[in-house]
């Protein structure tokens, strides 16, 4: 499929309703698209005469901005289902064990899924994260758009030099292949796996090079632990790999706060462990963050406190993290689940939450995250099931009839254009193999 082909030049959307987000909804609205712009939204009855556009008809669904999913692993969509019940910290280093088992094209073809999947949820931007180009690769190749953080560890501050140098080295190449729509960013991994001195000079280094920055942070009681008293199984682990362990701060969010990471421009990943002086400290920096609610459930680490991070905080959003805690890319479910739905008790829309508040936490919300003449013209559409009109309590997805990214329709018909069919059943087989490394593992 070339671009120039489903690239439409002046193409008018049309649907029953019209969710443009900085404005009330529109019933029979349209949408008029110039290239990779939006240049007209409105109903459609008013649309300017343009005799040269292709009319695309979506009868009864809501056309909306396309969903800027804030978190994600989109390499690590091959897990799905195989770590299930393990404990958080069992969890995490399954994970770091499977990249060996995996080659490189694997790991790329899982990542391709995941920006399948993501399409055809109608989510067009990602804040992704990745200690490898897997990701980044598969945005640019299949059309979606965000922002690719390259992950960076090391938990013995022994290890800051070379880490560091390792980083510097990674951006420096894929630097050199962003596009206008996917950038690269830089994402020290988390405290239990990140030294004091990494952080400190990943982020300086970020911080230079105008890079954005993500972190996880305040995910699990466990690491908690870690920082405030230098104990729980993070701490035996790492003083069993002959690293000097002490409390390094009141909390997690204390600690980035008093190592000077938390800032406009560094996301903040979970934040389910939050007190009070957490909030006003992140409140203080305008740090954006992304909860994940349906991965924060699947490993019981609980909810992160929406109600109160919400009062005063600038940028907030959800992701749904990886498929390896967790089964799919429902965005506006995740964003139910935060808000507590279905009665919004906020009075802010979902849609909102699930386009403009991902947006704002990514920082590119001068380009996508609303319906706004001038904006890149990333869209979606849903069905809207019978007799809920009303969008207080409309509930549409997670599959989207329409994907549309910078102009080009990526999913038509809600079906994904391009050979998703080679890549799931290349997954699938690797999967199979991650399955059997398992079993081997669980029996040894
Ligand atoms: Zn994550």
């Amino acid at each position: 499929m070339s671009e120039r082909a489903s690239r439409a030049w002046l193409t008018s959307y049309r649907a029953a309703l019209v969710i443009p987000v900085t404005a009330a909804p529109i019933p029979d609205g349209a949408v008029l698209v110039e290239g990779d712009k939006i240049v007209w939204v409105g109903p459609r009855a008013q649309q300017p005469a343009a005799p040269n556009a292709r009319i695309v008809e979506l009868g009864d669904s809501v056309l909306a901005p396309g969903l800027v999913n804030a978190h994600t692993h989109l390499d690590l969509t091959v897990m799905r289902g195989l770590l299930d019940g393990l404990s958080f910290f069992e969890w995490i280093r399954a994970v770091v064990a499977a990249r060996g088992v995996l080659s490189a094209d694997e790991w790329l073809d899982s990542a391709r899924l995941g920006v399948i999947e993501a399409l055809e949820a109608g989510i067009t931007c990602v804040g992704d994260t990745a200690p490898t180009s897997a990701s980044f690769d598969a945005m640019l190749e299949l059309g979606l758009r965000g922002i690719a953080y390259q992950e960076v560890f090391g938990p013995d501050p022994a290890q800051s030099k070379g880490a560091l140098a390792d980083l510097s080295g990674r951006v420096a190449t894929l630097r050199s292949r962003e596009s206008s729509r996917v950038h690269i960013g830089v994402s020290p991994h988390a405290p239990y796996s990140v030294s004091d001195e990494l952080y400190v000079n990943a982020v300086a280094w970020a911080r230079q090079q105008n890079l954005p920055l993500a972190t996880h942070v305040a995910e699990s009681a466990d690491e908690s632990d870690l920082i405030a008293r230098g104990a729980g199984p993070f701490a035996d682990m790492l003083r069993g790999r002959g690293i000097k362990v002490e409390p390094r701060g009141r909390s997690p969010i204390g600690l980035l706060d008093r190592l000077g990471v938390l800032g406009q421009d560094a996301l903040l990943i979970h934040c389910v462990r939050c007190d009070d002086d957490d909030i006003v400290a992140i409140r203080a920096k305008l740090a954006p963050v992304v909860t994940c609610p349906f991965s924060n459930r699947y490993f019981g680490h609980g909810d992160a406190p929406w109600e109160r991070l919400l009062k005063g905080l600038g940028a907030i959003a959800v992701g749904t993290d990886s498929m390896a805690s967790n089964t799919g890319l429902d965005l506006l479910a995740e964003v139910r689940l935060a808000l507590g739905h279905p009665a919004d008790s906020t009075g802010v829309s979902v849609w909102m939450f699930g386009t403009l508040g991902g947006a704002n936490a990514l920082r590119l919300s001068d380009e996508v995250g609303s319906l706004t003449p001038g904006k890149q013209a990333d869209l979606c559409a849903f069905p809207i099931p019978a007799g809920s009109r009303d969008t207080a309590h409309l509930r549409v997805g997670p599959k989207a009839s329409l994907t549309v990214v910078s102009g080009v329709e990526r999913v038509r018909e809600g079906r994904v254009l391009g050979d998703a069919e080679g890549i799931r059943k290349r997954v699938t087989a690797a999967s199979a193999r991650l399955r059997q490394w398992r079993t081997g593992a669980t029996a040894g």
